[in-house]
């Protein structure tokens, strides 16, 4: 029973440590803030308890998104819990936001956990302090222009009394110089410059603001501080004081000059299962945007069916796997490897075949058309004298493709369910904006299709699928089912790989010029002298 204090990192799910991922893959409960990438929370096991502990910008008192002003009782919830699920589960990972004990109240959390006697463990995160100006290309420091840097928070005006910190000395930060990281500071951001110019730094002084660092919606401005009070992006931002502020070393995502610079793809998938497609867009250029859809959660018997047939895997003919899913938790039931016996193999789908490779399986049989019509036309028939059983532990909605068109070659299928897919937590208004702007879309399952075109927002409204121009679906049955759902501009893959979907899109996009600008940009010098 521990409690681990994860640092998530400023938002890039790349950017968690691996010991981050490692615990989350084991944890029993999560507590998670609102800046928390979802695709985080997918390293979670399927029976995770995920809990969201953040505050809406509209409870932190003009403190901005993520600040620690106006937590209220907030806080005290977070404690109540951390306290409650810490005495209970084995495993709590409380995930907040860069690192976890920059401006978290992680001192505090970690404080109520020693005086409730609980053990905890703080893994250090990727602070957006510092993350959110290397994106941008500003070294926070460099010789010659600023040889220390100082993070503060945005608070402005007299301390409040108590014991909390109260405001940073602005005139004592103006003096020291130097290169000033200000997180929380949007809202008091034309009073921090006035504050920082009247103790003596020049008003020219450059500055930048970087808002929603490392993610798709990633925004720099450059301005000085006499701009500053003018530049108007949405929190979460980091504003960086100082001669540094001027510099720009990096180039912004989606600006490589790959065949897809310049382009927003939405990925339905999320977390580690979408790691491989989005690694490959950016690599092409483009900018990627990740909508999970849906989570895969154990079948409704706890896979008590699952195991007992895995245990007699060796009584089957044929093993069959259309998903990766039920490969992973086939394999996960498997006690002893010898228990396929001389079971032959099937696998539709190359991430189903290489996620059985992974396993030391060679799949006998891989059909060219990677759909379950695919594999029941190459299927060799039963032999009327020999063993008939084949076994396709499955998703509780496959459809009975599989069932129906090898019981016709003569086969005796046994269908069970290896996990069940359920709708992820609704997308929250600025993904669903982010989704509505993209200009293509990828879609890997009927699943992912009929949870596409029913989106939800949070508050259980469903929402119109914001679906860009361009779709494109990982073999036949996903775009039947996508023209089916009404969508336009459906696509097939070239294959039912990453390659396959890239290739769709570089063909597509090859050609043409982006429309409009839509990956994250400079919005200009506003109000620069
Ligand atoms: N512990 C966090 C900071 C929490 S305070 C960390 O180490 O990053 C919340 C503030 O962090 C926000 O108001 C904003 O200033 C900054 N912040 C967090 N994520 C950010 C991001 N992706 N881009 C820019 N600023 C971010």
């Amino acid at each position: 029973m521990t409690v681990y204090l994860v640092g998530a990192g400023p938002g890039d799910p790349g950017l968690l440590t691996r010991r981050g991922a490692r615990l989350l893959a084991r944890a029993d409960v999560v507590l998670y803030d609102r800046l928390v990438s979802p695709a985080l929370l997918d390293l979670a096991p399927a029976g995770a308890q995920l809990i969201d502990v953040g505050k809406r910008p509209d409870a932190s008192a003009g403190a901005g998104a993520g600040g620690q002003d106006g937590l209220g009782g907030r806080q005290e919830e977070i404690d109540r819990l951390l306290v409650e699920h810490g005495r209970r589960a084995g495993v709590v990972v409380r995930l907040k936001g860069g690192d976890p004990f920059l401006f978290g109240r992680g001192g505090e959390e970690v404080a109520t956990l020693v005086a409730a006697d609980i053990r905890f463990e703080v893994v250090p995160g990727v602070t957006s302090a510092f993350a959110a100006p290397a994106i941008a290309g500003i070294p926070v420091t460099q010789r010659g222009l600023a040889s220390s840097v100082t993070v503060v928070t945005g608070r402005v005006g007299a301390s409040d009394g108590g014991e909390s910190p109260g405001a940073p000395d602005w005139e004592a930060l103006a003096r020291a110089g130097g290169t000033l990281v200000i997180l929380m500071g949007m809202s008091t951001r034309a009073a921090i410059a006035a504050a920082l110019i009247s103790g003596g730094r020049s008003p020219d002084t450059p500055a930048a603001i970087i808002a929603r660092a490392t993610t798709a919606a990633q925004r720099v401005a450059r301005t000085t501080l006499a701009g500053l009070a003018a530049v108007d992006l949405d929190p979460p931002a980091v504003i960086v004081v100082g001669a540094v502020a001027a510099l720009a070393h990096a180039s912004p995502p989606g600006s490589g000059g790959g065949a897809l610079s310049g382009r927003t793809v939405v990925v339905t998938r999320s977390g580690s299962r979408a790691r491989g497609l989005v690694d490959a867009l950016e690599r092409a250029g483009a900018v990627t945007v990740e909508l999970p859809l849906t989570r895969q959660v154990d079948a409704a018997d706890g896979g008590a069916a699952l195991r007992s047939v895995a245990s007699a895997a060796g009584d089957y003919r044929w093993i069959v796997f259309t998903s990766l899913n039920a490969v992973d938790r086939f394999v996960a039931e498997l006690r002893d490897a010898r228990a396929f016996g001389s079971a032959s193999v099937a696998a539709v789908g190359g991430a189903t075949a290489d996620a059985l490779r992974a396993e030391g399986i060679e799949p006998d049989l891989v059909p060219a058309e990677h759909s379950a019509r695919g594999l029941v036309e190459v299927f060799p028939p039963a032999d009327a004298e020999g063993p008939r059983r084949v076994l396709f532990p499955c998703a509780d909605i496959a459809p009975d493709t599989i069932d129906t068109g090898l019981g016709q070659l003569g086969w005796d299928v046994q269908r069970v369910e290896a996990y069940r897919t359920v709708s992820a937590a609704a997308p929250e208004p600025e993904l669903l904006e982010r989704v509505a702007q993209a200009d293509a879309l990828v879609l890997t399952a009927t699943s992912s299709v009929r949870a596409f075109v029913t989106l939800r927002a949070p508050d259980g409204d469903a929402v119109p699928a914001p679906a860009p121009a361009h779709v494109v679906c990982i073999g036949p049955t996903t775009a039947e089912a996508a023209r089916a759902a009404g969508l336009t501009g459906v696509h097939e893959a070239w294959g039912a790989s990453t390659e396959g979907i890239v290739a769709e899109l570089e063909h597509h996009f090859g050609s043409s010029e982006p429309s409009a600008p839509s990956a994250p940009s400079e919005p200009g010098a506003a109000g620069a002298s």
